[in-house]
């Protein structure tokens, strides 16, 4: 048996039970930690996961109430193969690498994962005059199991594509994933490898930076040791490394919209279809999405970090989402948009995957710009941080022959895969996605034993049907605060603030 490290919550007003509240760093007996990973999105949690391999201690940090309840929380979830990456690029090398790593990861980590594959259309005779130029780069990126189709081969196809369709590439091997399951099967498999956890918890500060041991100071004033700290905080990256006097890079967040249709429009396409890209944006796609959907967007707005709506949405660019994916596929606007979404993408000036070994203090790594593909690139880019760790920073490194690299059978999400063995499971609480009071009580009580209703929602897809959570939201309130002993005045959407109780009554 592997030891599984600790899962703290700092929420002390919470009900929660008393072993999961972080109270005082005194409870980490595992300081000084050899690793201190900041930002527990999918980049910190697949390098979490993949360190967990070999015998260290490891600290993984994060602000939020949940893992991936960052930019990794709002994507398009696709795994591209990198067919029009920047030729020579770290991160063609690494997308290249790591969609063909995914669908057996996938498998090794209960993660719901499809290849649909997709096709590039051409819809006027300019795009088309593209279409070779976008061929030719796949080719130069080693992307090679691609198509050139003509009209017909991809009315063929996708009989629903648009009638003024002119030709286009089909690129099998693009896929579709759960989003959500990745950043928690990472984490779950950290935890039961020795990773200890840290979530609700803000890195404010630092000390000793270019010392052995540096020691971290977070919200709270809790102080936390490690002698190699990693900056993968995502749109926090730039505010910590100016705490400690990194080099200098600019970042902002560049909001992408989304919106989601209700299940019978996936009978109406079966491959993602892309646009031909512009000199500034890869466009709006359509795409179908792992859990049955249909969803068309993102935009890309730049905006300032103090922003007062980031993760908002618009109507004016959810019309121009629309309109652009009917481009592709008119008949999208004969299908009923049931939910709205934005994720927000960290653009660096100085360019993506910028990455800093040594970062002017030996010891720390920074990881800044991972924008558009990184639920793609996480596997390869943990790998990558793992050999600048090894190589750069003298990190010695020895497997651990007791860890797991595989979650359960059962870890599998009950929408995909569900058994009936358990009477809870014929009890449906939540309708629109046919989820069952034993899936919800499950998933309370696995690994990272998640209270929040947004942590539920990610794990079993309750809520995000046709009704929105409208039916089901108060049930499941109930059951987390029956199962967990919580008063249902205190459950909360995303962690203290937000107790849907006061929202409810606002
Ligand atoms: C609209 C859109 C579409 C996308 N589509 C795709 C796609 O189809 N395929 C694909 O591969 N990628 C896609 N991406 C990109 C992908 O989502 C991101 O590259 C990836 O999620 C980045 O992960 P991350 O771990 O770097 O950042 P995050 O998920 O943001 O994680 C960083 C974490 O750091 C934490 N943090 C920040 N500051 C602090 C602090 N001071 N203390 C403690 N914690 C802190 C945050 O809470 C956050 O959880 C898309 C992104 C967007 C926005």
């Amino acid at each position: 048996m592997s030891k599984t490290g600790k899962i703290l919550y700092n929420w002390p007003d919470s009900d929660l039970d008393r072993s999961l509240i972080f109270s005082d760093s005194s409870q980490l007996k595992n300081m000084p930690y050899d690793i201190a990973i900041i930002g527990a999105g999918v980049v910190g949690t697949a390098l979490a996961y993949k360190l967990s391999q070999f015998k260290l201690k490891t600290v993984l940090i994060d602000k939020n109430f949940d893992v991936g309840e960052g930019t990794s929380k709002g994507s398009s979830a696709l795994i591209c193969t990198g067919f029009d990456a920047a030729v020579g690029s770290l991160e063609s090398e690494l997308i290249k690498k790591a969609s063909l790593e995914w669908p057996g990861l996938a498998q090794k980590l209960k993660i719901p994962f499809e290849k649909c594959g997709a096709i590039v259309v051409a819809i006027d005779k300019e795009q088309e005059a593209q279409l070779d130029g976008i061929y030719d780069k796949s080719i130069k990126n080693g992307v090679k199991d691609i198509k050139r189709l003509n009209a017909e081969e991809v009315r063929e196809l996708e009989p629903n594509v648009s009638t003024h369709v002119k030709g286009g590439i089909l690129v099998p091997r693009e896929s579709i994933v759960d989003p959500f399951s990745t950043s928690i099967a990472f984490s779950e498999l950290a935890l039961q490898n020795g990773t200890d956890i840290l979530l609700g918890i803000e890195v404010s500060g630092f000390e000793n930076v270019g010392n052995p041991i540096k020691t971290i100071v977070t919200s709270g004033n809790h102080r936390l040791k490690a002698k190699i700290i990693i900056n993968v905080a995502g749109l926090g990256s730039e505010k910590l490394a100016k705490l400690y006097e990194g080099e200098n890079f600019d970042t902002n967040p560049r909001r992408g919209q989304f919106i989601v249709f209700d299940k019978y429009s996936h009978t109406q396409i079966s491959r993602i279809f892309l646009p031909i890209p512009t000199a500034i944006t890869k466009g709006i796609l359509v795409t179908p999405t792992i859990f049955g959907n249909l969803i068309a967007g993102p935009t890309a707005e730049d905006l300032p970090h103090n922003h007062e709506s980031l993760t908002g949405t618009t109507t004016e660019q959810l019309e121009g989402v629309l309109e652009g994916a009917s481009k592709l596929y008119p008949g999208l606007k004969e299908q009923a948009p049931i939910g709205i979404y934005s994720g927000v993408r960290s653009n660096c000036s100085q360019g993506s995957y910028w990455i800093r070994c040594n970062d002017k203090h030996p010891g720390i790594l920074t990881v800044a710009g991972i924008r558009s593909t990184g639920i793609t690139t996480a596997p390869a880019l943990a790998d990558y941080m793992i050999d600048s760790l090894k190589n750069e920073m003298n990190l010695s490194l020895e497997p651990d022959p007791k860890a797991v690299d595989t979650r359960d059978e059962e870890s599998w999400p009950g929408w995909w895969k569900r058994s009936y063995d358990n009477p809870d499971n014929a009890r449906i609480v939540c309708f629109c996605e046919q989820v069952t009071h034993g899936d919800i009580i499950r998933h309370l009580d696995s690994p990272l034993q998640p209270k929040t209703l947004d942590a539920i929602k990610r794990r079993t897809r309750s809520q995000t049907g046709r009704c929105q959570g409208f039916d089901c939201m108060v049930n499941i309130a109930g059951i987390i605060s029956k199962h967990c002993e919580i008063p249902l005045n205190k459950i909360t959407k995303n962690g203290p603030g937000s107790e849907i109780a006061s929202t409810l009554l606002k």
